[in-house]
């Protein structure tokens, strides 16, 4: 497979996933906002904005460099490293996130790990019960269990995970 065809497959697994998990909150009426952990150049961001248009969207980003049309107000951004900013989010937000997506993983396999097991206790926390956690990496949230992830999607390559 290509590059490319990698590239593709990840954003199509992405979308679908990011999908999956709305229709899941809004059929089950969970309420409360959405954490968007990593920004980028903000397609994600803008596709949730885009499904969940009545729901506060928080975002977690250490340096903004997204489209001009796609970055959040200062109230709704948490500007650094999640590492600072999670428990400053946690404050406020314990227990109420409906949705949260992590897409700040890298291409090393063992800095991933490491960051999944650091987020870990931070998005357990701020997930509402029935909330979802869709990421890159897979994140051992205590408790928490596995959705299956739309046909599409190849196991391994985006997770599905919610809060009972
Ligand atoms: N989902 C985004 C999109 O659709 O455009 C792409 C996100 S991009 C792959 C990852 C982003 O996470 C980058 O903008 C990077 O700056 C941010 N990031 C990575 N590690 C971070 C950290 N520890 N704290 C805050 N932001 C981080």
């Amino acid at each position: 497979m290509s590059r490319l065809d990698s590239a593709i497959r990840r954003l199509e697994a992405q979308r679908s996933c990011l999908d999956a998990a709305v229709t899941l909150i809004e059929a089950e009426s969970v309420a409360g906002p959405v954490m968007e952990l990593g920004l980028g150049n903000g397609r994600t961001y803008d596709h949730i904005r885009e499904a969940l248009p009545e729901r506060e969207i928080f975002v977690f980003e250490r340096k903004v460099a997204a489209h001009p049309d796609c970055i959040p107000d200062q109230e709704h951004l948490f500007l650094g490293d999640v590492f600072e900013t999670l428990p400053l989010a946690l404050a406020r937000f314990d227990g109420m996130a409906a949705l949260i997506h992590a897409d700040i993983g890298s291409g090393d396999e063992a800095a991933n790990a490491k960051l999944a097991a650091g987020l870990a206790p931070y998005l357990g926390r701020l997930l509402a019960p029935g909330g979802i956690l869709v990421s890159d990496q897979n994140i051992p949230i205590a408790g928490a269990i596995d959705l299956a992830l739309p046909e599409s999607v190849r196991p391994g390559r985006y997770h599905m995970r919610r809060r009972p």
